[in-house]
């Protein structure tokens, strides 16, 4: 989706032409256009949960904690357990290590564990990818000058507004060496 789909709609492909950019790929997201969010979560989540609530009467669990209630819906097929017994996010990661399940480490070392690439992650938690995935950190910068060449340096084709994820890989490893010093 980020580089290969067609742009469907007239007024894009017309404002992708008026800017010079290809007509293929949504680019990188960013805070105002989140197409990742909405098409690869909860465009297929609603969809199927609304067939799902329409056809069986079914009742949707949502795993909102209790210290984030205000993103709760009022719809009388939406259940929010944590809520209702007051666990707050913390305590329910509590609960999950008591039982057992320790998401193989990563709350440990990142704050959240979303997805690895997203743009919209704090500095300080792609420093810790670039130590702790080395990998992931690879697949990034790939990535991201595949889309600078692709789209330029405006919005669709580097990593973050001021940030490219070379200039971050020049920073983290400069900061590396003072560090050592
Ligand atoms: S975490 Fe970031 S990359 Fe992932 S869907 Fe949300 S906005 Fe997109």
């Amino acid at each position: 989706m980020m580089f290969d789909i067609p742009q469907q709609k007239k007024r894009a492909i017309e404002r992708r032409i008026a800017m010079g950019q290809p007509l293929t790929g949504y680019g990188w997201p960013g805070m105002t256009v989140r197409w990742c969010t909405g098409q690869l979560k909860t465009h297929l989540i609603s969809k199927e949960v609304n067939r799902l609530k329409k056809e069986q009467n079914a009742l949707h669990y949502i795993g909102i904690a209790a210290d984030e209630a205000h993103r709760c819906k009022d719809d009388p097929q939406n259940r929010y357990p944590l809520v209702e017994w007051k666990i707050t996010e913390a305590q329910a990661l509590q609960i999950c290590y008591s039982r057992g399940f320790d998401f193989g480490g990563l709350y440990e070392i990142y704050r959240r564990a979303s997805c690895w690439c997203c743009p919209l992650q704090r500095i300080d938690e792609l420093r810790k990818l670039r130590t702790h995935h080395p990998e992931l950190w690879a697949r990034l910068r790939e990535m991201d000058n595949r889309a600078r060449a692709m789209f330029g340096p405006g919005p669709l084709g580097q990593f973050k507004k001021d940030w490219s994820v070379e200039r971050l890989e020049e920073r983290f490893a400069r900061e590396e060496k003072a560090g050592r010093k």
